[in-house]
């Protein structure tokens, strides 16, 4: 069953602008214009520190020998939020057409307070590709909007290297075992040296991981990732 959020979000899909900017996209209650959430929903939101884990994006460091990124092809990870809560609803909406808007704001929110690890001396900025059914379905391919914004706050191109086979199911509503089967993105053309990586959501790493590898393979030497959201379970 649909509940007020979900149905606003469907109305505001077809009169796009009409209704969510004035709404809260977590709980529907009034926002103020441009705001994607509500006061109280803002103050619920889930921050993730500055320093966690620095390969893994998890909050807190990891127990050596323990971290899933460590060893990895990933040289260094971080989102800002956790995907929980207010920041989860927000990931949702920002799947559907009308939700262009809340791009930007994530890559504010991403940039504001990303480690220079992360972001510090990147040529360029390449999306983590929408599975092309979902994308057709969807009309809008959120993460390649985020990783537009994210490129023009650094003042750096876009190198959209990375491909997805049609037709594999998307990660979200699978269980762990199912995504870590799932056929990984592939690199095309040359890469540059050091590239950013860049998804709406970070979840068991598996899908950044495998596009650093296919990155590397491609010429990048140095390989790092930021999301919008990070899960922590
Ligand atoms: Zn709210
Ligand atoms: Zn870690």
């Amino acid at each position: 069953m649909l509940d007020v959020g979900s149905l606003l979000a469907r109305a505001a899909d077809l009169v796009p602008g009409l209704l969510a900017p004035d709404r809260c996209w977590h709980c529907a209650a009034p926002a103020r214009p441009a705001e994607p959430v509500c006061g109280p929903c803002r103050a619920a939101l889930p921050w993730l520190p500055r320093h966690g884990c620095p390969r893994c994006a998890l909050p807190a460091p990891c127990a050596p020998g323990r971290c899933p990124g460590g060893g990895g092809p990933l040289d260094a990870a971080w989102a800002p939020l956790a995907y929980e809560g207010p920041a989860r609803s927000l990931v949702l909406a920002g799947k559907r057409p009308a939700a262009r808007r809340l791009a930007p704001w994530f890559a504010a929110a991403m940039l504001a307070r990303a480690p220079r690890a992360v972001i510090g001396d990147v040529r360029a900025v390449v999306p983590v590709p929408a599975d092309p059914r979902r994308r057709r379905d969807r009309g809008v391919d959120h993460a390649a909007l985020i990783a537009a914004s994210v490129a023009a706050g650094l003042g750096v191109p876009v190198a959209p290297v990375l491909r997805r086979r049609s037709g594999r199911p998307a990660q979200h509503g699978r269980n762990r075992a199912s995504r870590l089967r799932l056929p990984p993105p592939s690199a095309c053309g040359p890469v540059p040296a050091t590239v950013l990586v860049v998804d709406d959501v970070h979840t068991t790493g598996a899908t950044l991981r495998a596009a650093a590898v296919a990155l590397r393979e491609r010429g990048a030497t140095r390989v790092t990732a930021l999301t919008a959201l990070r899960a922590l379970a």
